[in-house]
């Protein structure tokens, strides 16, 4: 079993692909041009199945596939069978942006994928170009559409802006749960790539937009989902993800490494350790022995207030958010 320095479980291991995305969406990318990290310093499958197999054998559970934009690496479904292979009842799921879901959702699901989390920051194509960079509502929904087609559980992440998409919140939700899908809404997380003109939302205001509309009960977290859940009268539950009160960092229970082989212990921080030297020579011992350091190190909570708005320098393009 694996615990932190807080006496937290720690079961779930987040797996940013590549921090290379298709799109530049304004609350996480940089308005200037940037270079990506050049395709040979990343992880190969291998690679990164060497410490994921040590990982679940030290008690990891839970594995998210995320980037950046996971779907751009090649041959995806083979590293997903590699880890099913290994461990068939692992809970398997991916972050995707949906662009490029439509064409290989079938191959994910057949090769272990069980849940997808699919960002959809809008409904009118316009707002969805401005927030990503391209026009890209098109293929995202027909990604999410052939995703539920092929019995993946789909989920749907929306960040609400201000004078952006925050009167599409109401409109999102109806969409979803139209579909059966659960949607959670995530409040903008101040970080210093981002767009610096944006304001996000706070979750009492998310929630007033939607009480305009319905009557909400709540219904609490599941286990250590940073997501709050609430129900309306007809039964249908949405979440809340507010990273600015920190009463989920008490049992967070995550560990996220990078593309590159960069162990992160919290979102928040820029604190890292890399593992890339100890599994490329095949040192197993050693990657557990800095799993273990990094987890020792892991911060008691992030930094993000609701009063101060104070901003991470971590990209979320590279930790996968
Ligand atoms: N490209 C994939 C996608 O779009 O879902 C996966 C990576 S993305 C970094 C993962 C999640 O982080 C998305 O749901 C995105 O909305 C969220 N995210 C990115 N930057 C954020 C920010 N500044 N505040 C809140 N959520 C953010």
């Amino acid at each position: 079993m694996l615990i932190d320095g807080h006496g937290r479980k720690v079961d779930y291991l987040r797996i940013s692909l590549t921090e290379r995305c298709n799109f530049r969406c304004q609350y996480c990318m940089p308005e200037k041009p940037f270079s990506w990290v050049p395709r040979e310093n990343l992880l190969s499958f291998e690679d990164l199945f060497k410490f994921v197999r040590a990982a679940i054998d030290l008690g990891i559970t839970k594995i998210r596939l995320t980037g950046g934009e996971p779907t751009l690496r090649a041959d995806l479904d083979r590293f997903i069978k590699m880890i099913c292979d290994y461990k068939s009842d692992i809970d398997l799921a991916m972050t995707t942006n949906g662009y490029l879901l439509a064409g290989i959702a079938k191959d994910l699901k057949a090769a272990g994928l069980k849940r997808i989390n699919v960002s959809l920051d809008s409904l009118r194509p316009e707002t969805a170009q401005r927030i990503a960079g391209k026009d890209v509502l098109e293929n995202v929904i027909a990604g999410i559409e052939v995703a539920l087609d092929a019995g993946l559980k789909v989920k749907v992440n929306m960040v609400p802006l201000k004078g952006v998409n925050d009167d599409e919140i109401v409109d999102v939700l109806e969409w979803c749960k139209e579909r059966g899908i659960q949607v959670r809404f995530i409040e903008y997380m101040e970080n210093v790539h981002a767009h610096s003109d944006l304001k996000g939302m706070h979750g009492r205001e998310i929630l007033e937009r939607i009480k305009e509309r319905y009557t909400i009960q709540k219904i609490g977290r599941q286990g250590s989902s940073p997501a709050f859940l609430y129900r309306l009268e007809d039964g249908y539950t949405f979440g809340l993800i507010d990273p600015h009160k920190h009463d989920f960092c008490e049992s967070c229970n995550r560990i996220r490494l990078t593309a590159e082989g960069y162990l992160i212990p919290c979102l928040y921080f820029d604190e890292a350790m890399s593992i890339k030297e100890a599994v490329q020579a095949g040192d197993i011992d050693k990657a557990v022995e800095i799993l273990k350091e990094v987890l020792a190190n892991k911060p008691k909570e992030n930094r993000w207030s609701e009063e101060t708005s104070e901003a991470s320098s971590r990209a979320f393009y590279e930790t996968g958010g």
